[in-house]
């Protein structure tokens, strides 16, 4: 199943449009798209056996109408060298221990648009983003999948002269500036995927591939996250994920490269979909 947030809508993707979950359902599931992870078993029980012949089927909304798929997250982590390529590049060794920052609420922002410089240096790194669909406390590797409701593509943009100033670095804050926190274009279960494990993602700036990974090589993979997680916090219906970027970042690279007003970043994870989105400067 393919979920988008139409204006604020909560939709399902299927192959010849969006149906409306609020008014297919007939009210029994609102529109609010962060409100049926809270109850997304007996949604995605609903959305199983609707079948879309017998519901209003309208076309597929355009890319500059869609939000970010999951709305209020409660609690968003984000993960730091969590690639071993990246780590390298960041010139640090590969944790024992998952990095964990957060970036705060107000940083996300839907598939495509307008995002604006602050001042300093902005990087890019392309992550898949989990979206968490059941109450996670303790749970273990095997079980934590089930936990999830889904995958969707996220940019861990971040301003790296913050991020990396003083005696206890400020990755959240250096992270949450406005629209620092794309997501999109869907939120995707992860059983309509090959093998969730083992997904390309990667980023292109003005059409120039800046990143290409593959998830098989995060050091803590998502089960694993949610795991690892799940022993500290608990993990609650709606929150996200940032799982971490593979190589290819700006401060990775010689000379080292920042995004600049004007340039179009592309970000996309195979088989969930792509974001777009210009940069633009501060206004004076
Ligand atoms: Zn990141």
């Amino acid at each position: 199943m393919r979920l988008a947030n139409v204006n604020g809508r909560l939709v399902i993707r299927v192959a010849d449009g969006d149906i409306d979950v609020e008014r297919a359902s007939e009210g029994r599931f609102p529109a609010d798209p962060s409100a049926v992870l809270e109850d997304w078993e007996a949604f995605s029980a609903w959305a199983q056996a609707l079948d879309p012949a017998s519901v209003e089927v309208a076309p597929a909304a355009a890319a500059a109408d869609l939000g970010a798929p999951v709305t209020r997250p409660r609690q968003i982590f984000a993960i730091g060298l969590n690639y071993r390529d990246h780590a390298a590049e960041s010139g640090l060794g590969v944790p024992e221990e998952p990095p964990t920052f957060t970036k705060f609420l107000s940083s996300v922002t839907g598939p495509e648009g307008e995002i604006v410089l602050p001042e300093g240096n902005v990087d890019w790194e392309v992550e898949l983003v989990a979206v968490i669909g059941r109450t996670a406390r303790d749970v273990s590797r095997e079980e934590a999948w089930s936990h999830v409701a889904g995958l969707t593509v996220g940019q861990d943009l971040s301003e790296r002269v913050g991020q990396l100033a003083g005696p206890a670095p400020q990755f959240s804050l250096g992270k949450s500036h406005p629209g620092f926190a794309p997501m999109g274009p869907v939120l995707v279960t992860p059983d309509e995927l090959d093998n969730p494990d083992n997904i390309e993602l990667g980023c292109s700036i003005n059409g120039e591939t800046m990143q290409k990974g593959r998830t098989s090589d995060l050091v803590f993979d998502v089960p694993e996250l949610v795991s690892r997680l799940s022993r500290t916090v608990t993990l609650l219906p709606g929150d996200v994920i940032f799982t971490g970027t593979p190589a290819g970042v700006g401060l990775g690279r010689s000379p080292q490269r920042w995004l600049q007003p004007g340039d179009e970043l592309v970000t996309y994870v195979d088989g969930i979909g792509e974001m777009r989105h210009r940069m633009v400067s501060r206004p004076a």
